[in-house]
């Protein structure tokens, strides 16, 4: 295991450099152009490729790192930069996170590769598991994956909303329920190969916020797709099916155990816990970035004859919000590492982390839109797309409301669904 520390190793360092340069050079310079053209940035993404950023090498190096820090940092900088950029940049990566917690090592080496493609023919992937009637409630879902068993295929039937990458992807990762009487113990995961007939990308949202990242619904009409495809198996599913079946029976489907602190044991839950505290790193990426500006702004700004920062009403702001990013940052690392050292989130540590630091990106990004006047307001300055993306990360991935949810059942001992 290894030992919680504040510092990044000497490694990390040069990847966090080398990340932030990327980040300075690339994408924040090109963030505004695919904020108004609301549509992928390939060749940002096939920039990040070539240089090895967009890779499932890199990511699976970031992502296996001991110390848990590696995805946080990786996220913070390359958010800096951009969130719409960067989600378009790393929302691969949260599809390749579905297969390699939940699928076989032939299924990990056959998909993950097809979800990045190579610098010269880039992909994209796409983890479906919304619907229009099953976003906080993701236990209502209604996309139906049912067994033929003559031809070992599985037969999807559903609407995805929402979905990242959704319709433009080469791999789609689709949740459905096998048994809709289980809840979201009755859920299994699938993997929907390139050119599948039947899957076609529904409308595509026009956003508020992140417009450089694709969102759209995904229609599944008749999607056959091989057993195979079936992410951890047809056995270890019947397994799961089977000891879900057995508690229902005596008493409570798709309900944990009460006692509260064991609920986060539940497969799903820890696995939530542990994905959220890189998107609290999103945000805190997004709220750096907008303080950096505003200080930058603060001092150099006159009016009355002195920089603006001189007045103690906005040198105070700029200090809460130095410090509401570093607090954010800090519950970060402490969920990350202690979902890479396997602690137990007693008080669901993951949620507090993307409940806090999704709450100060919106703050912070509003301040520094008020620190910089009407110059804030428009578009010739970042902030302004900065305060629009943040309204992401308190809605995404679990709102703030379901995180409080999770936070409070957790620490007072109910159960969670
Ligand atoms: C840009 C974007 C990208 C996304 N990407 C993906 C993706 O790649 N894949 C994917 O599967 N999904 C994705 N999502 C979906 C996202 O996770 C959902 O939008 C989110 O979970 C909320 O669901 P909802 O929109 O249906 O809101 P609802 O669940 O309808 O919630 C509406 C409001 O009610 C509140 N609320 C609901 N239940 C409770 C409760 N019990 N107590 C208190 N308040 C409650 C919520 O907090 C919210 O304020 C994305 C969404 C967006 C906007």
């Amino acid at each position: 295991m290894a030992e919680f520390t504040m510092e990044l190793n000497d490694e990390q360092k040069e990847v966090r450099d080398w990340l932030h340069g990327f980040a300075a050079d690339v994408i924040r310079p090109a963030a505004a152009e695919w904020d108004e053209r609301e549509e992928t940035p390939w060749p940002v993404i096939q920039e990040a490729a070539k240089v090895g950023i967009y890779s499932l090498d890199f990511y699976a190096q970031q992502y296996f790192d001991s110390t848990g820090l590696g995805i946080p940092m990786a996220m913070e900088e390359l958010f800096w930069g951009d969130a719409g950029i960067a989600l378009s940049i790393v929302g691969t990566g949260l599809a390749a996170v579905g297969v390699l917690a939940n699928g076989t090592e032939e299924q990990i080496g056959t998909w993950i590769p097809q979800m990045y493609g190579d610098a010269s023919d880039v992909k994209v992937a796409a983890f479906c598991s919304s619907e229009p009637d099953a976003g906080s409630d993701v236990a209502s879902l209604r996309t139906r994956a049912v067994y033929d068993e003559a031809r070992d295929e599985w037969v999807i039937n559903g609407t995805k909303t929402w979905a990242t990458n959704g319709g433009i992807a080469n791999v789609h990762v689709v949740v459905a329920s096998v048994d809709p009487e289980l809840g979201s113990k009755g859920h299994a995961s699938f993997i929907v190969p390139p050119n599948t007939p039947g899957l076609a990308q529904g409308q595509k949202f026009k956003k508020h916020g992140i417009r450089a990242s694709h969102t759209a619904e995904v229609i599944l009409d008749g999607v056959r797709v091989p057993g195979s495809c079936l992410l951890g198996g047809k056995e270890k599913l019947d397994e799961r099916l089977a000891r879900a079946r057995e508690k229902a029976k005596k008493g409570g489907a798709g309900v944990p155990p009460a006692g509260g602190r064991g609920s986060l044991k539940n497969a799903a839950m820890a696995t939530f816990e542990a994905s959220r505290p890189a998107v609290g790193a999103m945000a805190v990426g997004t709220a750096r970035a907008a303080y950096e500006v505003a200080l930058d702004y603060a001092r150099t700004r006159e009016q009355f004859g002195r920089p603006i920062i001189d007045n103690q009403g906005v040198a105070f702001q700029l200090a809460d919000m130095r410090t509401r990013i570093d607090a954010a940052r800090l519950l970060v690392w402490r969920a990350s590492w202690m979902a890479v050292n396997g602690r137990p989130f007693t008080a669901a540590e993951g949620s507090m982390s993307k409940l806090f630091a999704s709450e100060t990106a919106k703050e912070v990004t509003a301040q520094a839109v008020q620190i910089l006047g009407g110059n804030g307001y428009t578009r010739e300055y970042p902030v302004e797309r900065m305060h629009r993306d943040a309204a992401i990360y308190t809605i995404f991935e679990g709102t703030s409301e379901i995180q409080r949810l999770v936070i409070s059942r957790t620490i007072s001992g109910m159960p969670i669904r």
